[in-house]
């Protein structure tokens, strides 16, 4: 990271501490250049509340957290401190939160993904994943009217938005941000950016860091993003696809797929599915995106380069070295990326370790076969599978795993009168 003058010579004059919650949404603190040292050693105050918020900013309660009580101190990762290029005056980093004592707070987000990658590092393991990003550019008012026409995929989208696309990857370049593609996709106004695959923790910060970069990027040309799951119901939504591979003494566990160890690090994601989707899908509006014949993958079933099982193997071109992963499709941009990581490593060490058989693929669309294995179709049923899930709980540890439940369950009660209008309404500029 550069020192503090560097910084002040790129004309950096305020820090971003960043910090995402349970529900999804990133808090922030920011410090001037000047006390940035003082921050990494002291680290600044944040209440611990926010374990607990939901995405209106009102908040729920464990029996441990949501009281008006105690502070906790929020310290800047300086190894992943970057100058932004769409906030001229600007840098951002990922914090840790810690106790008054200096220990590491329990119910960290990203604490957590630390913890699994170094209890994959114990069994001679690391992992290498991405999260894919879609969003929906609209302008800049409340309902979504779409910025740019043309058909899916389509060049049109591309010529009416050529500055503001260009300017996505400027930033995400100068930021070092590795952009494998970026491409106009289904629905309208729809684009999406695939970043380079990198370690869990790396591949949070990332997404956090792409997100709020095409926000700043959109604002700048007077546009809105939405990553939400869907900006109107009934339409294709925004998926947050996780790819991921596993990899012992330089191997990738996933090439020969399902015979090799990849096998049961999948099967063991496909068990806890159901109950992942509470991490990986935590709002209402997921399960409006969550369903067939949209490529959200809401079936729990894998098959090879299938689009619509949540699990799609991906055996890579062949002569690329390497390139064999797992992509888990049911999952979007509403989740904490931390815990989605950490949980989705948790979940494949758990079938590395029970050698758990991987059932048969499924090929072509699941809608057609007769017993289809659906996932949970609404947030209620994915946090019962969450909760009974004890392979989860122990990974995240009581505390932040009743947090995860009390959120999910009340952000449920929150929408549970509503119409997929108004559920969409709601969280369309929240996410
Ligand atoms: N937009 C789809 C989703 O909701 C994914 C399309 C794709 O396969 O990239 O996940
Ligand atoms: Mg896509």
């Amino acid at each position: 990271m550069p020192g503090v003058l560097q910084l002040r010579e790129r004309g950096v004059r305020g820090v971003i501490l960043s910090y995402v919650d349970t529900a999804g949404i990133n808090r922030i603190k920011t410090v001037p250049l000047s006390r940035l040292e003082h921050a990494v050693q002291w680290g600044v105050g944040i209440s611990p509340v926010f374990d607990v918020f939901l995405a209106d900013d009102s908040t729920t309660s464990t029996d441990r957290l949501g009281g008006p009580d105690g502070d906790l101190r929020l310290r800047p990762d300086l190894d992943r401190l970057v100058v932004l290029a769409g906030q001229p005056g600007w840098a951002w980093a990922p914090a840790d939160r810690f106790t008054q004592e200096g220990e590491p707070w329990i119910a960290d987000q990203r604490g957590f993904t630390r913890r699994m990658v170094s209890r994959a590092a114990a069994e001679g393991l690391s992992f290498r994943t991405a999260i894919e990003v879609e969003w929906a550019v609209g302008r800049d008012e409340d309902d979504f009217v779409a910025a740019c026409r043309g058909p899916a995929y389509g060049m049109t989208r591309l010529v009416e938005l050529s500055d503001y696309a260009r300017d996505v990857l400027i930033a995400l370049e100068e930021q070092g941000v590795q952009v494998e593609q970026l491409h106009p996709e289904y629905a309208a106004g729809q684009f999406e950016v695939s970043i380079a695959a990198t370690d869990p923790l790396g591949a949070a910060d990332d997404n956090v860091l792409v997100r709020q970069t095409i926000r700043a990027v959109s604002h700048r040309h007077g546009l809105r993003a939405s990553f939400a799951p869907v900006v109107l119901a009934g339409r294709v939504g925004n998926g947050g696809h996780v790819h991921l591979s596993a990899w012992r003494d330089g191997a990738n566990l996933f090439t020969g797929f399902p015979s090799s160890a990849g096998g049961f690090a999948a099967a063991g994601i496909l068990a806890h599915l159901p109950a992942l989707l509470a991490v990986g899908a935590p709002t209402p509006a997921s399960y409006l995106r969550l369903v067939p014949s949209r490529w959200a993958g809401a079936f729990a079933c894998w098959g090879v380069e299938t689009r619509e099982t949540a699990l799609r193997f991906v055996p890579g071109t062949a002569g690329l070295a390497g390139a064999a992963n797992l992509e888990v499709k049911c999952f979007d941009l509403t989740a904490n990326p931390y815990l989605l990581l950490g949980a989705l490593v948790a979940a494949a060490l758990d079938g590395l370790a029970g050698r758990r058989p991987l059932p048969e693929p499924v090929a072509g669309d699941p809608t057609n076969l007769p017993d289809a294995p659906r996932l949970p179709t609404t947030l209620d049923a994915a946090v019962d599978a969450f909760a009974a899930d004890e392979t989860l709980r122990e990974a995240l540890g009581t505390t932040l795993f009743d947090a995860v439940v009390a959120v999910r369950r009340a952000e449920a009660a929150r929408f549970r009168d509503a119409d997929p209008e108004e559920v969409a309404a709601a969280l369309r500029w929240v996410y």
